[in-house]
């Protein structure tokens, strides 16, 4: 098979040659029904939670067992076309969004669960099965798996193991890398691989460490072992109301600092507590400046204890009220205006964009106050909801897409944000991982040598860099650039993806 030369820049016909090319060489490994290639076909697939970027793929292959995925790798590979592996398409860091000259790598039909051993406590499934269809399917052995994104009923367990996904329990029970013992896959070249083992450890460099957050840049997962524990007796939560931000804040670094450490600890600004509340009616108080939900979990007299000392807590950093929930109906309406945020602020804003920057937890208000004053500096909303035992933000700027002007502005605002965490001894990302959004805040967070390093483990797996090329790790070109290139209009100039 002769390799194709990606050209920087192709021609229509250049492009459906291409197109040409490569759906005859995948027909000889999948059939018909897996593999789009019409515009109205691979629409779907043009981007993924952060929907100010889209861009169709050449080609949507759709495998539906593990030798399919192994021969789209290999032949992709063979002519060197570059391959974006897609689980759910909920990511909000651009991850899954495709590449012009490439092909989308669809795990959808990946959803089967393969194994549950009740002994070990482990769960062994396809790597397109949805996070929340684990717990549900162990339910009846009174087990569940903990790490909860909050698009748990549709992300996908490969999307979780590919951005180390984080969720509200993930404070007391880790995150997706705590909670997975061993993935299997495939890298580029179309060699299976197997990190981690049944066991609890395994010898060697922790490869396993190094996939879970690799972003679909370092091999595709087909199968993933995840741990399992034992559903709580009981789960009561706390939601306290504050009148100004820097208590909340102030409580949050108070609570982990009195030794507790809530099954989830979670904080709204009042433009969020509002936009949730005219959505789901969850009882919030809308003249709180931020409000806090608070949970505890395990035995009765576990949850009673923790419910009083977390009370006296938040009581003392000034909590002007404070309601604990009565029964688990009461707990899920608590929670149902944090699970809902997101698609609550869809209903107050044509577009959000959602950052996702870590910051050490004592200083949480001074972020949100100086969120406040970027709002006035790039004159765009900003509501706040976020992980806050995890030092977590999540700021969602409101803006319209179809505003070239707002979109730069909100493209500033979020850069803005990052680049402040960073100084706070920060991260640029959480739990949503890079993508292509964080790209340019990571010449920030990075040196030039450390981005090297990271290219030199990309290299590792994927010598010809194909596997979700471009994004994660900016090129020295890129960070030189930095602060002269911002992304403009939604059109991101991807110095090192060749467009059309
Ligand atoms: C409303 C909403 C709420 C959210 N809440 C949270 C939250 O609380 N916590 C959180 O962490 N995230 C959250 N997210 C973000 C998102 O849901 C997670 O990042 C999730 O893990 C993405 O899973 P996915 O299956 O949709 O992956 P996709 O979006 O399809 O892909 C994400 C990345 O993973 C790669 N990938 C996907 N599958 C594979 C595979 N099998 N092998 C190799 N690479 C793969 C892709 O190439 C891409 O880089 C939220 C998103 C939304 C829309």
């Amino acid at each position: 098979m002769n390799a194709i030369t990606a050209p920087s820049e192709t021609t229509p016909l250049q492009r459906s040659e291409r197109q040409a090319h490569i759906v005859k060489a995948l027909e000889a490994h999948l059939p018909s029904h897996a593999l789009l290639w019409n515009a109205e076909d691979t629409t779907p697939y043009e981007c993924d939670g952060l929907t100010a970027y889209r861009q169709r793929p050449l080609v949507v292959a759709l495998p539906e067992n593990a030798a399919q995925v192994q021969a789209v790798l290999r032949t992709c590979h063979q002519l060197n076309v570059p391959v974006v592996a897609r689980g759910a398409g909920t990511g909000l860091s651009g991850g899954a969004l495709p590449h012009a000259l490439g092909v989308t790598l669809s795990l959808a039909k990946f959803n089967k669960i393969l194994k549950i051993d009740k002994k070990a406590r482990t769960a062994t499934v396809q790597c397109g099965v949805r996070n929340l269809a684990i717990s549900e399917a162990v339910a009846g052995l009174g087990l569940y798996y903990a790490p909860d994104p909050s698009s748990q009923i549709a992300c996908t367990i490969g999307g979780n193991v590919a951005e180390n996904s984080g969720g509200v329990h993930c404070l007391k029970y880790g995150l997706t890398m705590h909670n997975i013992v061993k993935v299997k896959g495939f890298t580029m070249e179309g060699d299976e691989i197997t990190l981690g083992s049944d066991a609890l450890d395994t010898p060697g460099l922790d490869l396993l460490g190094i996939a879970i957050g690799s972003e679909g840049m370092l091999a595709v997962t087909t199968e993933v072992t995840v741990k399992l524990i034992p559903k709580p007796q009981l789960a009561r939560c706390i939601m306290a109301s504050f009148d100004d931000m820097r208590k909340a804040g102030d409580a949050v670094a108070s609570l982990i600092g009195a030794g507790i450490i809530p099954a989830g600890l979670e904080m709204m600004d009042k433009p969020m507590t509002a936009a949730v509340e005219d959505f789901v009616h969850a009882g919030y108080d809308l003249n709180a400046e931020a409000i806090l939900l608070c949970e505890s979990d395990g035995t009765p007299e576990e949850v009673e204890e923790d419910i009083g000392r977390m009370s006296d807590v938040l009581r003392s950093c000034g909590a002007t009220a404070i309601a604990v929930s009565r029964d688990e109906a009461e707990r899920l309406r608590f929670w149902s205006g944090r699970k809902n945020a997101f698609p609550a602020s869809g209903r107050i804003s044509p577009d959000y964009m959602c950052m996702d920057s870590t910051i050490p937890r004592k200083r949480l208000a001074d972020l949100l106050l100086a969120i406040q004053d970027m709002e006035k500096k790039y004159n765009l909303r900003c509501a706040n909801v976020f992980h806050a035992g995890d030092g977590n933000l999540h700021p969602l700027i409101l803006f319209d897409a179809n505003d070239p002007d707002q979109l730069h502005r909100c493209e500033l605002f979020g850069a803005e944000i990052l680049e402040t965490s960073v100084a706070m001894g920060g991260t640029v990302t959480g739990e949503h991982g890079v993508g292509i959004e964080k790209l340019n805040s990571m010449c920030v967070q990075f040196s030039a040598e450390e981005n090297e390093q990271m290219f030199g483990i990309k290299r590792a797996f994927d010598p010809q860099g194909l596997l979700n090329p471009g994004k994660v790790i900016p090129t020295l070109h890129r960070c030189a650039e930095y602060g002269k290139m911002l992304v403009r209009g939604g059109q991101l100039k991807f110095a090192d993806i060749p467009r059309f």
